[in-house]
């Protein structure tokens, strides 16, 4: 049995700060717009990880990515980031720097499997709220007995 991870349900510690989104005039008037709660989101991806709480969807990442890792989550779910745990993307999000709903969205690395590991998106970042780590990629395809043995 192996365990297969969305990249969009998966919470790690996250590189960034939490303080970037929070702190960012155009993101809290986005959440205002919507009258949506900026709260705490975590990380989404494993291996290509990007802290929703430092992203402030600057989307230099998404055009800096030579392999198209990044969407913009809303384009294709429209829901707040809380819910993107019970919810399934497919990928056909936009992926253009300026294509996000507004800045409540968030950069979402819905293809990291694809990662070639050139750091582009890491080096870009205004806020280094992404964090790619080659050596966690064992971490999505461990046999169910492996995960179980060590806990995960
Ligand atoms: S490290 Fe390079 S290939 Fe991997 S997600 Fe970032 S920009 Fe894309």
């Amino acid at each position: 049995m192996t365990i297969l991870m969305d990249s969009t349900s998966i919470l790690f510690g996250g590189p960034g700060k939490s303080s970037d989104a929070a702190a960012s005039p155009d993101v809290k008037a986005a959440y205002s717009a919507r009258n949506e709660e900026l709260v705490p989101l975590g990380v989404h991806g494993t291996f290509v990880a990007v802290d929703w709480d430092s992203c402030i969807a600057d989307g230099s990442c998404l055009p800096a990515c030579p392999v198209n890792v990044f969407q913009w989550y809303r384009t294709e779910n429209d829901v707040p980031a809380v819910d993107m745990s019970n919810t399934v993307s497919s990928g056909n999000g936009n992926a253009g720097k300026e294509d996000r709903i507004d800045y409540t969205d968030k950069s979402d690395p819905i293809r990291e499997k694809d990662c070639i590991w050139c750091m582009a998106c890491v080096t870009v970042c205004p806020t280094k709220a992404i964090k790619v780590e080659q050596h966690q990629i064992g971490i999505i395809q461990l046999p169910f007995s492996v995960c179980v043995s060590k806990g995960f």
